[in-house]
């Protein structure tokens, strides 16, 4: 019955300059979640509203389904736009709507009337007024509760008269693109796509690479990645996936370095490739799915030591989470079911029995002197045969 959304988003980001940049790249998030739902769509800016209208008929949970996964969004009201033609007709409206909307009547309501312009002869407090009294003329089952109301109808004079009585929460965050890119070291866990959705949840784009030790991972494992890429490309808009082939560097790190330092090497080398790429994609920033003492490789001293590579910011969004925490997200955002998958992944097949809890810099950096012979052949080729897969949400 609905053929317009109302899309309410935070005011507080949007001072000034700001406002302009936030909208455009909300508009343009809102179309790219639309895309993936039956349907012809417009979305529209008008007065600082964002309204989506539907052109065809369409799926309604689709659309709200759709509509929740786009940062910014604060909240989404199914709305009925009308022309304004006098009290009177404006009164039908309401009742119509009001009919429509709630078959049993058996509740207790406000009128909640804004006057977004000024010329409207009636103020706030008399449409209020005058509309409530109207309704509980309309339908005698109506009971009037100006404190905890069961509904509340709110009537907003605009240059069209907009009528609405439920918000459907969205995620908030603020609009992906509108605070530059990052990439994402993505794996088959749990964590990384998590991290992906929180950074991109503040208005980051994300490109992401993913490191594969074929034969030693299966071609199954990289297929996880890729579907949950797209699992939460349906948060961040596209995601262009680097598959980096990661065999010849593990084997010549497990054979020339000490095993229980090869975690932290091999993190090292990952940190290292990941930035070449992200130079190359205009990334201001790494993104990883770390948490201080989640593992061995993650206590502060190994981060300090995978850190210690790095030129670039390295944002790890989930470094004060707990396990539980984050997979209540993974559920949350659909990834959780895929990340489980039992697949195999390059840094469980060369892990050490005994990996270094508290590895020290210069122990590692005088390690890796002993890569020294072929670590930069391989390290080009590695970035020069990676795979590059566009990802988006739609299947
Ligand atoms: P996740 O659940 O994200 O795999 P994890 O708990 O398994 O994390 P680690 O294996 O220590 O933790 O990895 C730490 C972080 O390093 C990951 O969150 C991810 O950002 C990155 N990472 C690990 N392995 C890979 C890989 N094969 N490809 C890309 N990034 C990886
Ligand atoms: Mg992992």
């Amino acid at each position: 019955m609905y053929k317009s959304f109302l899309i309410k988003y935070g005011e507080i980001a949007i001072k000034g300059k700001n406002r302009y940049l936030f909208e455009e790249a909300l508009v343009k998030q809102i179309r790219y979640a639309l895309a993936s739902a039956e349907g012809a769509f417009e979305v529209r800016r008008l007065q600082g509203r964002i309204y989506v209208d539907a052109l065809s008929d369409y799926d309604y949970d689709e659309v709200m389904e759709a509509l929740s996964h786009v940062f910014g969004v604060v909240g989404i009201c199914p709305v009925v736009l009308v022309e304004d033609e006098g009290f009177e007709a404006l009164v039908k409206d309401v009742c119509a709507y009001v009919d429509r909307v709630y078959p049993d009547k058996h509740m207790t309501f406000k009128v909640h009337a804004r006057r977004a312009r000024k010329n409207y002869p009636m103020d706030s407090m008399q449409l209020n007024a005058a509309l409530g009294e109207k309704l509980l003329l309309a339908f005698p089952d109506l009971k009037v509760d100006v404190h905890h109301p069961d509904i509340t109808l709110c009537v907003e004079i605009r240059e069209n008269i907009n009528i609405y009585s439920t918000e459907h929460p969205g995620p908030g965050g603020m609009p992906v693109g509108t605070n530059g890119r990052a990439m994402l070291l993505l794996s088959g866990g749990i964590d990384s796509p998590v991290a992906g959705y929180m950074i991109a949840k503040r208005g980051v784009a994300i490109d992401a690479v993913y490191f594969h030790a074929p034969p030693y991972t299966s071609e199954r494992a990289k297929q996880k990645v890729v579907d949950l890429a797209r699992i939460i490309s349906r948060y961040t808009g596209p995601i262009r996936l680097h598959v980096v082939n990661f065999t010849d560097i593990q084997l010549y790190i497990y054979e020339q370095c000490p095993h229980e330092e090869l975690t932290i090497i091999m993190r090292r080398y990952m940190m290292k490739i990941a930035e070449c790429f992200a130079g190359q994609d205009h990334c201001l920033g790494l993104v990883t799915g770390e948490s201080i003492g989640q593992v061995a490789s993650q206590t502060m001293q190994s981060l300090a030591a995978t850190n210690a590579v790095c030129s670039m910011p390295v944002y790890r969004p989930l470094i004060g989470f707990d396990k539980k925490e984050i997979i209540e997200i993974s559920e949350k955002i659909d990834a959780y079911e895929t990340s489980i998958l039992p697949y195999e992944d390059c840094c469980t097949i060369f892990v050490a029995k005994h990996p270094v809890t508290k590895p020290n810099l210069r122990a590692i950096e005088r390690s890796e002197q002993k890569l020294s012979d072929k670590i930069e052949g391989l390290l080009q080729k590695a970035l020069e045969t990676a795979e590059v897969i566009e990802v988006e949400g739609k299947e």
